[in-house]
C-alpha cells in the first residue's frame, strides 16, 4: 500500500510559521492584506474563496473582498484592478480566472501590479519563475506541489520527475520549479505519443491534466512518488482526481489524495505569498 500524503500537515506547518511572520508584521504597524477580486458567482470559485477567507483569518491576514457581477463591463473591472494597485494598504491580489467570456483576461491580468501577483498570474510572475528574475509569484497550486515535495522529504536533485498538463497555471510552471531544484523533467501533454511510458519512467509523477482518471495502472510503477493535482466530477458526480487511486495504492510509494491533497495546500501558499509581499514593503 502507498503512502497516502495528505495536504493537511503541510498547510499545518505553513500556517504555523506564516502566524508569527504576520504577528511580526503587526508588531511593526503592518497588516498583510489580500485583494479577492471575483466576477460572478461559480461555485468552484466560491468554494476556494471561502478556503482561502479560513485561512487568511488563521494567519492574521486581513481580507478586501471586491466582487463585481457576471455581467460586468470590462472598464469596471479594470478600475478595480488600479483600485487594488493604488491602495498601499493591500499587498496581494487573487482574481478568479476565468473570467466571463466577454471579458479580457489578458489584458485583466497585464492590468495588475507584478508585486501584488500572489497567484502567478502577471507575465512579471511567469518571467519571476521562468527567469528567476523580477517582481511577482509562482501560481500557488505549482508552489504547492513543491511544498508536499518539501514537507515529505523528497530531494529532487537529480530526480526523473513526469508532469502530465503544460498549461500556465499548473504544468509549465512547476517544471520550472522543479528544474530549480535540479530534477530531470518531462512535460506531457495531449499530443505526448506514448503518456503510459512517460509517466512510468518518472520517480515522481505529477497529474495536471485535468481529466478524471487519465492516469492508471498502465501509467505507474512501484515506488513512484505520485502527486494529483486534478480535480474533477466523475460520471457519479463524486470529486476525483487524475489518478486512479486505487490503481496507486496498489504500486506507489506515495500518492496524495482528492479531495484533501494538492488542493489542501494552495491558500496556505496564497497566504505565504501575501505575508512575502508585505515583508517586501518593509524592507
Ligand atoms: P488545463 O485544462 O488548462 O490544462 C490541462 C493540460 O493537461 C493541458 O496542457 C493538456 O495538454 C493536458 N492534458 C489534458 N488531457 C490530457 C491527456 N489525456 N493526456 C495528456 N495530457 C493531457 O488545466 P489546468 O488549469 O492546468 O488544471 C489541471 C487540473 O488541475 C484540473 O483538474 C484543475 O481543476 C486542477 N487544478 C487544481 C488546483 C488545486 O488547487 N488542486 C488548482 C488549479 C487547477
Amino acid at each position: 500500500m502507498a503512502e497516502v500524503w495528505k495536504g493537511a500537515p503541510v498547510a499545518q506547518a505553513l500556517t504555523e510559521r506564516l502566524i508569527l511572520r504576520a504577528q511580526a508584521l503587526a508588531a511593526r504597524g503592518v497588516i498583510p492584506t489580500l485583494a479577492i477580486l471575483r466576477v460572478g458567482e461559480r461555485p468552484e470559485d466560491l468554494s476556494y474563496e471561502r478556503g482561502a477567507l479560513k485561512r487568511c483569518e488563521k494567519v492574521g491576514i486581513a481580507v478586501k473582498q471586491f466582487n463585481l457581477p457576471a455581467d460586468a463591463a470590462q472598464e469596471a473591472l479594470m478600475e478595480t484592478i488600479r483600485r487594488i494597485n493604488d491602495d498601499p494598504a493591500i499587498h496581494g491580489c487573487l482574481m478568479f480566472r476565468p473570467l466571463p467570456g466577454h471579458m479580457d483576461e489578458k489584458a485583466a491580468c497585464a492590468a495588475l501590479a507584478p508585486a501584488k501577483d500572489v497567484d502567478g498570474i502577471t507575465a512579471g510572475s511567469l518571467a519571476a519563475v521562468f527567469a528567476g528574475a523580477g517582481e511577482g509569484y509562482p501560481p500557488c497550486t505549482a508552489q504547492a506541489c513543491m511544498e508536499i515535495l518539501a514537507y515529505y522529504g523528497c530531494d529532487l536533485t537529480g530526480k526523473r520527475v513526469t508532469v502530465v498538463g503544460r498549461s500556465l497555471v499548473v504544468g509549465r510552471p512547476l517544471a520550472m520549479l522543479l528544474l530549480h531544484k535540479n530534477a530531470t523533467v518531462t512535460l506531457c501533454h495531449t499530443r505526448t505519443a506514448d503518456l503510459a511510458a512517460e509517466c512510468r519512467r518518472g520517480e515522481v509523477l505529477v497529474a495536471a491534466a485535468g481529466k478524471a482518471r487519465v492516469i492508471g495502472a498502465d501509467h505507474l510503477s512501484p515506488g513512484q512518488l505520485v502527486l494529483d493535482v486534478g480535480i474533477n466530477v466523475d460520471e457519479t458526480g463524486n470529486l476525483v482526481g487524475d489518478v486512479d487511486f486505487a490503481a496507486a495504492d496498489a504500486v506507489a510509494g506515495a500518492v496524495t489524495p482528492v479531495p484533501g491533497g494538492v488542493g489542501a495546500v494552495t491558500t496556505s501558499v496564497l497566504a505565504a505569498h501575501v505575508i512575502d509581499a508585505a515583508e517586501k514593503t518593509l524592507s
